[in-house]
C-alpha cells in the first residue's frame, strides 16, 4: 500500500527530541514567568491581514513564504508565520492595550514555505516575548538581557555572538535607503538576480542576502549609521551603554537589518559562529509603528524570537534523564494489582513509572533492565494481602518490604537522595 509521510519540511516530534523541545519550552517559560512575563497563546491561523497589512507586501515571507487559503465562507486565511503581528493583534481584539502589565511570552509552530534544510523547516516552532510600552531604550535592553539569560541557562550562550544595529527612525532610513539605492544601482552588475528584484521593491533586505556575490558589494555598501539623526542616535547610545554597563559582550553588525517592514531603531540577533544561513538562533528588534497599522493606539514594542529546532542543533546536552521505576507482578493473575498500585502512585518530578505485565518473572525482570530501570515495584502474593509490596534497588539489589500506604513518601525522599 501507498505509505503517505510527513509533508515536506516538517516533522514528528516524539522521544529525545521532543523531551528536548519540552525542555526548551520550560526554561523558557519559567524565566519568563519569573521576569513578570504573561502567557499568551494566539490562534494558529489568522486572518491574512493580520500580516499582509504589517510584514509589508515586499518581504520574503508575504512574497513566497506564507501558507493561505480561502476557507468555505471565503475568508482568506493564513498559517502563522511567526508571533509578533499576532500578538498585536491579540492586544487590540481583547482590550488590553491599557493593561498594567503588557509583557508577553509565546511559544509554538510557525509556519513558512522555505527550502527545508536543517535549521529550516516548513513547520518550526519558536519561543518569543514582546514588551510594549512608551518607547523607552531600557525596554530594548531588557529584552536583550532576557535573551541573553535564556542562552546562558540553556548552556550555549559561548557558541553564539550578539549582533546589534539600529534601522534609526523613519526619516532616517528614508536617506539612507536613498543613498543605498544610489550606490546599488551603480553597482547593479555584481548582485545576484534576486538582489537586483529587491532593489526595485525592498534595497534595505539585500543587506540580509545570503548569495556570496552580493557579500561582497554589501561590504561596500553605505552604512546607516552614518545616516541617523539625532533621535535615533541618541536612542541607539543608550542601548549600547547599557548593555555595556551589564557586561554584555556584542559587536555592532552595520548591515543587520530585519526582514519585515514593522521594525526600527535596535535591531539584534544571537548568531553561531558558522557561517551558513541558518546561523541566526534568536533573532528581535524594536516595532514602534506595528500596534497602530494594525488599528491600535500608537504603542511602542520591542520583542524577539527564537527558533526552537535552532536551539537545539546547539545543546550540548541536556539533562533531562528520568528515572525509571518498573512496576511487575510475580504472576500474571496479580496483573490487577499492578494498576491498583499505579493508580496509588502521585506523579514524581524525574520519575516515570513502567507497568509491565507479560511473560514470565524472568522475562519482566530483564525488560526492566532493558528499560534502566532505577528500581522496580514487585508485587507478591503474601505481600500485597497485608497491603504492601517488595521495593528492589536495580543497582545494588538491595531489598525492602513497603507500605503502600507510604509508597509516595518512601519513593519521594528515595528519589531525593
Ligand atoms: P532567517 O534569516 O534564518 O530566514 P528570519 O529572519 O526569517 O531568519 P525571524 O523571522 O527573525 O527569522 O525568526 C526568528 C527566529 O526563528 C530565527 O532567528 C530562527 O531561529 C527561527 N526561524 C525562522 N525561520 C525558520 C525556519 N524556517 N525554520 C526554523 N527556524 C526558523
Ligand atoms: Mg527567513
Amino acid at each position: 500500500m501507498e505509505k503517505i509521510n510527513t509533508v515536506k519540511g516538517t516533522k514528528d516530534l516524539s522521544g529525545f527530541n521532543l523531551m528536548m523541545h519540552k525542555k526548551v519550552c520550560e526554561i523558557f517559560s519559567k524565566l519568563c514567568e519569573s521576569k513578570g512575563f504573561q502567557e499568551i497563546n494566539t490562534p494558529i491561523i489568522e486572518n491574512s491581514k493580520v500580516f499582509k497589512k504589517t510584514l509589508g507586501v515586499t518581504s520574503d515571507i508575504i512574497q513566497k513564504e506564507m501558507y493561505s487559503f480561502v476557507d468555505q465562507g471565503g475568508e482568506e486565511i493564513v498559517l502563522r508565520p511567526e508571533g509578533t503581528a499576532a500578538v498585536a493583534r491579540a492586544l487590540i481584539t481583547n482590550s488590553m492595550l491599557d493593561n498594567l502589565n503588557k509583557k508577553f511570552y509565546y511559544f509554538g509552530p510557525m509556519f513558512r514555505r522555505e527550502k527545508p534544510q536543517a535549521g529550516r523547516l516548513r513547520q518550526f516552532h519558536q519561543v518569543g516575548i514582546e514588551i510594549f510600552d512608551e518607547k523607552n531604550p531600557f525596554n530594548d535592553v531588557e529584552s536583550i538581557l532576557i535573551a541573553e539569560k535564556f542562552l546562558k541557562l540553556l548552556g550555549v550562550r559561548d557558541k553564539i555572538k550578539l549582533e546589534i544595529n539600529t534601522l534609526g527612525n523613519l526619516e532616517s532610513r528614508k536617506n539612507y535607503i536613498s543613498d543605498l539605492v544610489k550606490f546599488l544601482k551603480k553597482n547593479i552588475s555584481r548582485l545576484s538576480s534576486e538582489s537586483k528584484k529587491k532593489l526595485e521593491t525592498n534595497p534595505l533586505r539585500i543587506l540580509d542576502s545570503k548569495n556570496n556575490e552580493d557579500k561582497e558589494v554589501i561590504k561596500e555598501c553605505p552604512k546607516i549609521l552614518n545616516f541617523l539623526d539625532d533621535e535615533s542616535n541618541f536612542f541607539f547610545e543608550e542601548v549600547l551603554n547599557n548593555l555595556k554597563k551589564l557586561n554584555i559582550e556584542f559587536s555592532v553588525n552595520p548591515h543587520l537589518v530585519r526582514g519585515l517592514d514593522y521594525y526600527n531603531h535596535t535591531a539584534f540577533e544571537f548568531v553561531t559562529f558558522e557561517d551558513k544561513s541558518q546561523n541566526a538562533v534568536l533573532a528581535g528588534g524594536r516595532y514602534d509603528g506595528l500596534v497602530s497599522s494594525l488599528g491600535g493606539k500608537n504603542l511602542s514594542g520591542v520583542g524577539w524570537a527564537s527558533g526552537i529546532e535552532r536551539i537545539i542543533l546547539n545543546l550540548k546536552e541536556i539533562n533531562i534523564k528520568k528515572k525509571i521505576i518498573a512496576i511487575i507482578a510475580l504472576s500474571e493473575d496479580l496483573n490487577i494489582k499492578i494498576l491498583e498500585v499505579l493508580y496509588k502512585l502521585n506523579p514524581l518530578d524525574g520519575v516515570v513509572f513502567h507497568s509491565i505485565y507479560s511473560g514470565s518473572f524472568k522475562k519482566k525482570m530483564i525488560k526492566a533492565n532493558k528499560l534502566k530501570s532505577y528500581g522496580c515495584l514487585i508485587i507478591g502474593n503474601e505481600e500485597i494481602k497485608e497491603n504492601k509490596v517488595i521495593w528492589k534497588n536495580m543497582e545494588s539489589g538491595f531489598q525492602e518490604i513497603l507500605d503502600l500506604k507510604e509508597i509516595n513518601e518512601f519513593l519521594e525522599n528515595k528519589i531525593a537522595n
